[in-house]
């Protein structure tokens, strides 16, 4: 059995099939006439463009318009006249082959990419190697491996899916994918979810242990890999799958269903986005509305800050896709662990604790947050939305922020751009200062929105990425559970909505709980609702009470999370 990284749940059962690329041999060849060469080259870019565009819109009908944005993605590179140009130019300059320039070319930038600290832009190194390779297969006249044609059953191994080759899947064939390389976020497996198919990523050496037509099974929920797995495994897992889909299956029945408890008591629940193309997997899994726009998407990925105008045609877009339904947006969270190139901003010793959201957005009014709030307050014409602010730890800052927010209504006002004027103004509560101050706050701002990642690494000390303390990071410990009651306390006794949008919210053995204390609105991954719904309309909040007495009267994350459990799977 091998352990990966789980990055798309289900469970595959199939047959291996290697997928190696050709080696290709890239050596400095000298080339007579540079003018020839340059030639060559533009006709196998037009090549390169013309298959990049059947996958982009072969992936459009298959999966959907965001998942073509990757293969959108290879085609602006291709279409860089920086980049293009310098490979000519060193076709030129060194009077070598394409492939050769091509090599040395995207290779600088790729190698560049890889070394910013930004998970990102990272992916945009294997961006550039994507269409490096494909170039100089097409001058090579090598064939791209051919996945759409694999037979039915089949498990996809390999060293790194390039965005490119799983854009070929058919998914109706291929039942699993095993990767050396990769991780959670990489283009792949975002691709892989979306085209739900259970992958596992990151094994290491996978592609030594493993052999074409190789039984396999794998857990893409638990990232296990099995090889020739057992008659015992084999039926395990068969039953696991059936399980799986049954549940899958099960859940469709929660689809238009109003989230209500048992004894009557209405929750909101809704859905964390990261850009509007987000919002299609909202309406499938029947979300209430959105509950955290993590805006910063928008800002990252791209060489320029978006415009005004482009904010507000995104934030306008999910507003009116939700036909009025409560979008709660929120204001730039970036700097520190986040960094955007193009901005300019310092490496900060201790990034968790330093120049970050709304620190760095009162800092940098004029070009950065007044430009948004501007947006943002224009986009409220459009649709239900609420203006969130994240990272608040004084009362000033929420001050200054809504002084602000005056200030551009104003101006509005002034030139008759129409805007919601009851706009609601809402603080994600994620320090110990704000969670400690919650009673004061709660009587400054319109809502709540528990963002638990960080108040978790907040209030535990431990940096929510670091692995070797990640033992510590447990929302069940017993100091973050009574930071969230008093925070859901404050908020109820002052009237207003008190929501949470970090992982907590979809945690199943962490819903009772917060149902206890009295959550108005969970929000969580589109794909995560239905079944949050069928787990919420099937407890009384009043029964929850004791159990939630029980788990606060435990002193460890560990006698609390085993205590759900318990209670979870008794139900
Ligand atoms: C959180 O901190 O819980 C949260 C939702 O915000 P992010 O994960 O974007 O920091
Ligand atoms: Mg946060």
């Amino acid at each position: 059995m091998f352990k990966g990284t789980n990055a798309s749940a289900g469970i595959g059962i199939g047959k291996a099939a290697i997928i190696k690329e050709v080696e290709m041999v890239i050596r400095p060849d000298k080339v007579a006439s540079v003018e020839t060469e340059v030639t060559r080259f533009r006709g196998a870019l037009a090549d390169t463009v013309a298959q990049t565009k059947a996958l982009a819109d072969d992936l459009a009908t298959k999966v959907g318009e965001k998942e073509a944005e990757i293969m959108n993605g290879h085609l602006m590179l291709l279409a860089d006249p920086m980049l293009t140009g310098e490979i000519e130019e060193a076709i030129k300059r060194e009077s070598v082959c394409s492939e050769y320039a091509i090599e040395t070319t995207c290779s600088t930038y790729a190698d560049v990419f890889a070394a910013m600290d930004d998970e990102l832009m990272q992916q945009r190194a294997t961006d550039m190697r994507d269409i490096k390779t494909r170039m100089q297969q097409v001058l090579q006249g090598i064939k791209p491996v051919d996945i759409a044609s694999l037979p039915e059953g089949s498990i996809i191994v390999a060293k790194d899916l390039t965005p490119s080759m799983t854009a070929g899947i058919n998914p109706a064939n291929v039942t699993g994918i095993v990767t050396e390389l990769g991780g959670k976020t990489s283009h792949s497996a975002i691709l892989a979810r979306a085209l739900e198919i259970p992958a596992v990523v990151a094994v290491s050496n996978v592609m030594d242990k493993i052999e074409e037509g190789d039984s396999i099974v794998l857990d893409g929920g638990e990232g296990i890999v099995i090889v020739k797995p057992t008659e015992a495994e084999m039926n395990e897992y068969t039953a696991k799958r059936d399980q799986f889909l049954q549940e899958k299956k099960d859940l469709e029945r929660f689809k238009g269903v109003p989230t209500v408890t048992k004894d009557g008591v209405h929750i909101e629940l809704v859905a964390n986005i990261g850009n509007p193309d987000d919002l299609a997997k909202v309406l499938e899994y029947d979300g209430e509305g959105v509950g955290l726009f993590r805006t910063e998407f928008l800002f990252m990925d791209r060489t320029s800050m978006p415009t005004e105008e482009e904010q507000f045609e995104a934030y306008k877009k999910v507003a009116e896709g939700l036909s009025g339904k409560p979008v709660i947006i929120r204001t730039l969270d970036i700097g520190g662990d986040k960094e955007i190139p193009y901005m300019g901003l310092a490496k900060d010793e201790n990034p968790f604790l330093g120049y970050r959201a709304i620190r760095l957005c009162l800092d940098r009014k004029e070009d950065i947050y007044r430009p948004q709030l501007r947006a943002l307050l224009r986009a409220s014409a459009f649709g239900g939305i609420k203006i969130m602010i994240p990272m608040i730890t004084c009362i000033d800052e929420i001050r200054e922020a809504k002084a602000l927010i005056e200030d551009i209504k104003n101006e509005l006002d002034r030139k008759d751009i129409p805007y919601n004027k009851n706009i609601q103004i809402g603080i994600m509560v994620e320090t110990a200062a704000a969670s400690l101050m919650a009673d004061v706050f709660a009587k400054e701002v319109d809502f709540f929105s528990i963002g638990t990642n960080d108040l978790t690494q907040y209030t535990m000390s431990v940096d929510r990425g670091n692995d070797k303390i990640s033992y510590l990071y447990s929302t069940f410990n017993p100091a973050v559970l009574r930071s969230i009651r008093n925070i859901i306390k404050c908020g109820r006794e002052a009237g207003i909505m008190v929501g949470m949008c970090g992982e907590a919210a979809s945690d199943p053995l962490m819903i009772p709980l917060l149902l206890a204390f009295g959550l108005n609105e969970f929000s969580m991954s589109a794909s995560a609702i239905l079944k949050s719904r069928k787990m919420i309309t099937g407890y009384s909040s009043e029964e929850l009470q004791a159990v939630a007495d029980e788990a606060m009267s435990f002193v460890t994350a560990k006698e609390v999370e085993s205590y759900m459990k318990e209670f979870v799977n008794k139900k």
